[in-house]
């Protein structure tokens, strides 16, 4: 039984521009909701609490002694894969919407949480509670912004939903779990991605201004793992462009000062987490983090290609040289930036290597900007994961 009288004193300081962790904010929509009454405890940014949440969701926190749950988080297997017939539109193969549209055809949920696109913005998220398979397609493919996806949370109180599945980023996913005890469900499913470098509406328009030759046409884009980001405009062709080539003088700015902050890359509370980062160029990587989210890859498999995931190369030296080049805001000419991309392609690291380098990149870039913005809040939000993580490089200070 939902206790709801708590939900509705907290009616009263419901408001859109309340936002406890201010501008840490990622916007997850929980503070949409009368659940802001639990904020304190269940924002990720006002109570970092992932060993915890990892204990409820899974059975036990992650294994520090074991590498790949240091940086992986606790699971119990990974594999790439990739849909035999991907879904036209989806971010990468579709294997996210696939799931969803599984679970709800065959009456293991009654709705999924997801985001779609407002109808005047494809950019512009608009969070749902799917009902049916097409409105899952019709959330396909990434809203590359802050998306409060949690906002609608008070529907299922009040539709008295008893079987969900939320999809979502980290941050959403941590304030999903520390309020889930409130929601009055028999079971909740959560399918995660991966988020880094997320940014605002604002944010996002001025990334694509600066480094698209056609910011108005662009449908798609992604850091893929042959070190450029991807564009796709509208007219199906593709720009590419080299990660050293990025502008990193005018970008420094750009991400949400949230996803400066954030170490749950990985998205740790999820049931099954689907990304690309671990994976070979083109397919997706897939972590199973208990049973729950093995039975709900079991539901797919029959529509899937496989392989098992592999590991190439050394990131550490690559690491360590991105750190002073970052803090200074280092930009290399378009030339050169072509050039040492096709270097890393060639001799960088591949598969589980490229995920470890991206997570190094992020923490030591992420631990230093709270060292220095919130040197009060330091210990107690960078996880102990990510502290040992960290700790591999010389920061400067
Ligand atoms: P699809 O079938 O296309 O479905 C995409 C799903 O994502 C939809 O159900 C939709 O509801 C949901 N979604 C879209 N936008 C958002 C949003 N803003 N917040 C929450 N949910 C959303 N993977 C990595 O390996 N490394 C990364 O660095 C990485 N960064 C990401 C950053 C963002 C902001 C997002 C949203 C995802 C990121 N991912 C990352 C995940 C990856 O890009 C794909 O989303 C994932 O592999 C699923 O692809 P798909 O084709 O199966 O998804
Ligand atoms: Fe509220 Fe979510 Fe923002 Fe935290 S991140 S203040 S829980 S909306």
């Amino acid at each position: 039984m939902t206790s709801v009288q708590p939900h509705q004193k907290a009616r009263a300081l419901k408001s859109s521009s309340r936002r406890p962790a201010k501008e840490l904010c990622s916007e997850c929509g929980l503070c949409d909701t009368y659940y802001i009454h639990y904020v304190k405890s269940a924002c990720a940014f006002l109570n970092q609490q992932i060993a915890d949440l990892e204990e409820q969701a899974h059975g036990r926190s992650r294994d520090l002694e074991q590498p790949n749950e240091l940086y992986f988080g606790v699971h119990q297997s990974m594999i790439a894969a990739r849909k035999q017939e991907p879904i036209a539109g989806a971010q990468w193969t579709g294997i996210v919407s696939s799931i969803a549209i599984a679970m709800l055809n065959q009456g293991w949920v009654e709705g999924v949480v997801c985001v779609q696109n407002t109808a005047v913005d494809r950019f512009q998220p608009q969070p749902i509670i799917a009902h049916t398979p097409a409105e899952i397609l019709a959330a396909r493919v990434n809203k590359p912004t802050l998306s409060p996806n949690l906002s609608v949370l008070e529907q299922i109180e009040q539709s008295g939903m008893k079987r969900l599945l939320v999809i979502g980023v980290g941050c959403q996913i941590q304030a999903l779990r520390a309020v889930e005890k409130q929601l009055g469900l028999e079971k909740l499913y959560v399918l995660g991605t991966p988020c880094v470098d997320n940014v605002t509406r604002a944010g996002l328009q001025k990334f694509l201004d600066t480094t698209s030759r056609s910011p108005e046409t662009v449908v798609y884009y992604e850091f893929m793992q042959d070190f450029r980001v991807h564009f796709k405009h509208e007219d199906g062709s593709t720009e590419t462009v080299p990660f050293f080539g990025l502008k990193t003088n005018q970008l420094k700015d750009v991400f949400a000062p949230s996803c400066m902050s954030c170490f749950d890359y990985v998205n740790s509370l999820a049931d099954l987490v689907v990304g690309y980062m671990g994976a070979p160029f083109g397919w997706q990587w897939i972590v199973v983090r208990n049973s729950t989210g093995q039975e709900m890859l079991n539901l797919v498999q029959d529509q899937l290609e496989t392989q098992p995931v592999t590991s190439k190369g050394d990131r550490h030296n690559a690491v360590q040289q991105s750190i002073p080049a970052y803090d200074k805001g280092v930009t290399l000419p378009m030339w050169a930036a072509k050039l040492m991309g096709v270097a890393i392609e060639r001799i960088g690291p591949k598969g589980l290597e490229y995920a470890r380098f991206s997570i190094d990149s992020h923490f030591t870039r992420n631990y230093l900007y709270v060292k220095r913005q919130h040197p009060e809040k330091l210990d107690q939000h960078v996880p102990e994961f990510a502290k040992r993580i960290v700790s591999q490089y010389k920061l400067p200070d």
